[in-house]
């Protein structure tokens, strides 16, 4: 979800509903909030945006410590600010290759920019196994609409009573839904994008919304460098946000992992992968 208040209350509800099909599905509509905790921060080797991000768009640092990003994936990766169906204890994320599909609509084309947002994804995080689709099946569906239909389409899809208790509380501009197993595979991602904002909220929610479908479901607004912070409008894949996307989709970290255990695998996977800076001798 990305709120259209630059800095909402950090608010964090659970509406719950149970939902007995398919062994126990969680529905969560993502959002807001754990704390990043007093990480000193070390993030160095700071460049300009990417070629094709907004104009505005920040700046980002390139390198991490292994510690930066361990806490935003234990901030990002766990929890959600609205849920219904029995809560998810860990991990989410999908356990098959994903085949996404774009369902263009709204008064602005964003279709082609919408594909390449998705081939940037999949190119720039092999392990997401991304792929588009034009087949009703996919497992992740991007709707592409104007504000004005963002209420009716969010009642459409989740009732009246949802939609209006989300929209009271987190204000948002854009959202995503989640269905996952209990056991934390995600089965199905709906995440509805505005189109009719202007290139800069398009770029930014898009990029945002697909991180959630992904699995990375919470928010931070003290991370000074993903995107999930909703104080931060940013319009591109980040090194940060793509290395957190790379450490939840390496093998070692599995679907309905607990906080304990992806805390026990995460630091062999950080250097496994070579994400973070080596620590320098100063
Ligand atoms: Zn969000």
């Amino acid at each position: 979800m990305k709120s259209r208040a630059k800095a909402p209350t950090i608010s964090s509800f659970f509406a719950q509903r149970g939902d007995k099909r398919a062994g126990g599905i969680v529905a969560s509509l993502v959002a807001v909030a754990v704390a990043f905790g007093a990480v000193a921060l070390a993030a160095s080797d700071k460049e300009a945006a990417p070629p094709g991000a907004p104009e505005n768009a920040p700046a980002q640092f390139t390198r991490f410590t292994a510690a930066e990003l361990e806490h935003g994936f234990l901030a990002l990766a766990f929890g959600s600010d609205l849920r219904i169906g029995a809560r998810p204890r860990g991990i989410r994320r999908f356990a098959h290759p994903i085949r996404a599909r774009i369902i263009g609509g709204g008064s602005v084309s964003r279709s082609a920019a919408m594909y390449r947002i998705i081939d940037d994804y999949a190119r720039q995080v092999p392990g997401l196994r991304l792929s588009q689709i034009t087949a009703p099946d996919a497992d992740v569906e991007l709707r592409l609409i104007d504000e004005k239909d963002f209420q009716s389409a969010l009642q459409a899809a989740f009732g009246a009573k949802v939609a209006r208790t989300f929209v009271a509380r987190t204000d948002p501009q854009c959202m995503t839904s989640v269905k996952s197993t209990a056991g934390g595979d995600i089965v199905h991602s709906v995440s509805f994008i505005i189109v009719d904002k202007g290139d800069d909220v398009f770029l930014d929610c898009a990029y945002h919304e697909l991180l959630h479908a992904f699995g990375l479901s919470n928010h931070d607004q003290r991370n000074p460098w993903t995107t999930l912070n909703q104080k931060r409008m940013v319009g591109y894949l980040t090194v940060y946000d793509r290395a957190l996307l790379t450490i939840l989709y390496d093998e070692a970290v599995r679907p309905g992992m607990t906080i304990r255990q992806a805390r026990a695998v995460l630091p062999q996977v950080i250097i496994s992968l070579g994400l973070a800076a080596p620590t320098r001798g100063r």
